[in-house]
């Protein structure tokens, strides 16, 4: 198996600005980008992305893409956790950004590992202070849904079509619980969904 494979090669040191290189530093065991100047070594770990699944009565709220990736597809607000917040603090403010939306936290709900585009997706269920939501910059329409008008077929992201089904299944039960789960190649490809 292959780990630390770099998705975007690191070209110049981001402390000097020297040439870097690709190696296993003493005392390591994985390649990594160091600095052939001042021996600088560039850690890339995964990201982690934070959103919610905001409800509001029978449905949830859904944002269409204003931005690429995936103009035009639908998803949940989400987006890359910023240093300095907590996860859930993530997840609002990006409510907050794609949708115009306030919510409050009800519990932590999907955990999916997506190894092979090193990202770790944590989405939280929550709930709409009020029904007040409206387009912003990164989303072109923001609507509510209930399960049957869920546009399926024009769900932006593999992890966030697999929450989307595990959400309407749990609520169907009347009970939810955290789903912890990893998409991987083979998943998308049984599935014919992009990442
Ligand atoms: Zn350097």
């Amino acid at each position: 198996k292959v780990i630390n494979k770099f998705t975007v090669p690191i070209k110049y040191c981001n402390q000097c600005g020297g040439l870097t290189t690709l190696k296993i530093p003493h005392g390591d065991n994985l390649p990594r980008v160091v600095c052939e100047n001042c021996g600088f070594i560039q850690y890339e770990n995964p990201r982690v992305i934070v959103g919610c699944i905001p409800e509001w009565k029978d449905q949830i709220l859904l944002c269409k893409r204003a931005i690429e990736p995936r103009l035009g597809f639908w998803t949940l607000p989400a987006g890359f956790l910023e240093n300095n917040e907590t996860t859930q603090e993530g997840a609002l403010r990006e409510t907050k950004e794609e949708a115009n939306a306030s919510a409050t936290i009800i519990d932590v709900f999907s955990l999916i590992d997506i190894p092979h585009i090193n990202q770790v997706y944590l989405l939280y269920r929550a709930k709409l202070e009020d029904a007040n939501f409206s387009a912003t910059f990164e989303s072109s329409d923001v609507a509510l849904f209930d399960e049957s008008s869920i546009p399926w077929d024009d769900i932006a992201f593999a992890a966030i079509k697999k929450s989307l089904k595990r959400y309407f299944s749990d609520k169907r039960s009347g009970t939810f619980s955290l789903h912890a789960e990893t998409i991987n190649v083979s998943t998308l490809k049984k599935h014919r969904i992009g990442s």
